[in-house]
This record gives C-alpha cells, structure tokens and sequence, in this order.
C-alpha cells in the first residue's frame, strides 16, 4: 500500500445524522406507564398476563382509578381459542374483580354452554376498560383510549382464533368501527389478522329476552353457533 493510501485510512467523516423517526424510543418505566395515559405501552412490554394483572391493579391511567374498588382484569382460560372483550365493569364486577359476572355475564355463560362452550375453559374474557365506569356509563373515548394498551397486550398474549367484540362499545373500542351494533352483529370481521365477529351485549337481551325469529336472543342464538362452527373449522387439522 502506497503512504497515500496508508494516510487516506486516516480521513475522517461524520457519521450521518440517525434521522428523528429512526431515533430509538427508550423503553418507558412501570411508573411512568402506570401515571400518564400519554406514555404508549410497547408491543411487548408485558412478557405474560401474570405481570399485566398486576400491572393494571397499581394504575392510574385515567380518571376511573379514583372510583374503583378493584381493577377488573380477566377471567376463563389465558389459552383459550375465543377472546371475548365486554364494555366496562359493572357493579358486581367492580365488587369481585371478575368480568361478566352479573346477571349479564351469567347469562353469557348460558349463551357459551348452549354451544358446548365453558366459560372458565373455552373462553378469556375481558373488558375495553378495567375500571368501572361511575354509575355504568359509558366509558369516555379518553378512558377507552388510556387502557386500550393494556388489552392489546392481552391479546397478543392469548393470542385467540376468535374474538367476540359484545356491543357497540367493544367494537368501536378495539376496531375503531362506529356502525351500531344491530347493523354488525352476527358478521365476520377481520382486524389485524384476528377473525372478530360483533355480537349483541348479553345485558341488551336481558332488555329484550323474547325468543321469537328475528328478535335480538333468536339473532345470538344464530350468532354464537356460527361462531362455534368456526372455532370447529379452525380447530380440524388440516
Ligand atoms: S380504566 Fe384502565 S387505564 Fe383507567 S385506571 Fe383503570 S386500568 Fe388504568
């Protein structure tokens, strides 16, 4: 090698500027996630539903923490085929600590065993927001919005075949869909690859209990056998 190569060896360059949107985000704090509904929870943050439970019952993300008396993570099987996401707490809920476990959560399980499917086996259920709303309203886009990481990171984690979004609440909530829940149900959706079907919140059959052709039971019923022949068909080895 000649002395001028030897001394070009020596040039110096800048290395180029790492541009702003390729700048590495650092990993925010268990503190930070648990204070601030602005902070986003990453894809992965959670390594299993253990620490995303007791994660979730220190948080303060949002307005309905005050309020509560537990946090509602989850109930049924963290391995289950079907996720099934409901709207908020209930009274009985916030009480317990168990999702749908009111009269409208017993009569889900009726729903679920009328198609062979238990409750505690078959199916993970949760909620768009894990505190209750004051007086059962409907949780705020805010609310909705400040605890929705937490489920995607439960999603991920059960990573289910099915996923039942009941009522207008839960499909807005997790697609972003908008149309009202009768216009939907019953209709395979796909979002972000996960097979989802809306169907009607059990509590609104309680309103409307008649089981004649066409009313909201008789269109469940139509719902959940659909959904248990497509868990079927998924299940069959191919
Ligand atoms: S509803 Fe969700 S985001 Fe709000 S305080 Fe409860 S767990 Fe946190």
């Amino acid at each position: 090698m000649s002395d001028a190569e030897q001394i070009n060896l020596f040039d110096w360059q800048d290395p180029p500027a790492i541009p702003a949107d390729h700048a590495v985000t650092p990993t925010p704090t268990l503190e930070e996630v648990s204070t601030n509904a602005h902070i986003p929870i990453p894809t992965g943050f959670y390594p299993d539903l253990d620490q995303l439970a007791a994660h979730c019952r220190q948080c303060q993300r949002c307005d309905l923490a005050p309020s509560r008396t537990h946090v509602v993570v989850s109930r049924g099987n963290p391995s289950a085929s079907i996720l099934i996401i409901g709207e908020g707490p209930g009274q009985q809920e916030d009480e317990t600590g168990f999702p749908f476990v009111g009269r409208a959560g017993q009569l889900l399980d009726k729903i679920l065993a009328s198609v062979k499917l238990d409750s505690q086996k078959d199916v993970y259920i949760c909620n768009i927001v894990k505190c209750r709303p004051p007086g059962n309203r409907v949780p705020t886009l805010e609310e909705a919005e400040a605890c929705k990481p937490y489920l995607l990171e439960q999603i991920r984690l059960v990573n289910p075949k099915i996923i039942l979004l009941t009522g207008a609440t839960a499909v807005r909530g997790v697609t972003g869909d908008k149309r009202g829940i009768t216009k939907i149900r019953g209709q395979w959706l796909t979002w972000q690859n996960y097979l989802c079907m809306p169907i009607l919140h059990p509590a609104y059959l309680l309103r409307n209990p008649s089981p004649e052709p066409g009313k909201p039971k008789w269109q469940m019923w139509q719902d959940i056998q659909a959904v248990k022949a497509k868990l079927d068909e998924l299940s069959r080895p191919s």
